[in-house]
């Protein structure tokens, strides 16, 4: 049974509890790009910054993994659940075959209940998942815009990186029971992108994004 659906009371009353899931690890590399980068350090390294960021914000931030170690997506979605987080946030770095591909994009799951009979209980469950939808689609938009807006700068005058907010069946955004996001933060297959993406200036400001976007969805929520 999934958690209960009370996110946005809870954020009136105290500060949320953050889980924030830096992809891949171990053997488990993510994407690699240029120069070798591999996605799966390059992710962690931002996921602390968030975490920093955050915690000195007076928000409660956990990892679900805090070193180069494998584990398992559903151990991820588990340990949210376990520590009751209102909030997941899945980083990773993008790769594609077409080396021109370039930009952020924002991923939310929509959890489908058009089959459901009509009885009390499952009532409740549609309820829980249209706010875990609605809330999953709210973060997206707040991280996505606020990376393309912090990161723009940084790209050539007509290359547009907002690859948008977009839905994906992606085990970590099904299996999580509070609303989830999953981030790519960029092509580590691009040329440009990727070198950019190796240095600690352009991972910063990642951070500092992703961090902007987290504190204006829930201002959005506690004070809507
Ligand atoms: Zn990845």
């Amino acid at each position: 049974m999934p958690r209960k659906a009370n996110n946005s009371y809870c954020m009136a009353k105290k500060k949320p509890c953050i889980v924030i899931d830096p992809g891949h690890g171990g053997d488990d590399l993510g994407a690699v790009g240029y120069d070798n980068l591999e996605e799966k350090a390059i992710v962690l390294y931002i996921s602390k910054l968030v975490k920093k960021s955050l915690q000195s914000k007076g928000y409660d931030i956990l990892l679900t993994r805090k070193r180069d170690c494998f584990i398992p997506l559903a151990k991820r979605t588990e340990f949210a659940s376990k520590v009751c987080a209102d909030l997941f946030v899945s980083i990773h770095a993008n790769a594609a075959l077409n080396k021109d591909a370039f930009g952020i994009e924002t991923f939310y799951y929509p959890h489908g209940y058009g089959a459901m009979q009509n009885n009390e209980q499952t009532a409740y469950l549609q309820s829980y998942l249209n706010q875990k939808t609605l809330y999953s689609l709210m973060l997206a938009e707040n991280i996505q815009r606020s990376l393309c807006t912090e990161l723009s700068a940084m790209h050539f005058i007509g290359h547009a990186i907002d690859r948008k907010v977009k839905k994906a069946p992606f085990q970590v955004l099904i299996g999580s029971t509070q609303p989830s996001v999953l981030v790519e933060v960029g092509f580590l297959t691009h040329p440009y992108e990727g070198k950019l993406l190796s240095t600690n200036d352009y991972q910063q400001r990642i951070a500092k994004a992703i961090v902007k976007g987290i504190v204006d969805y829930i201002n959005t929520i506690t004070f809507a």
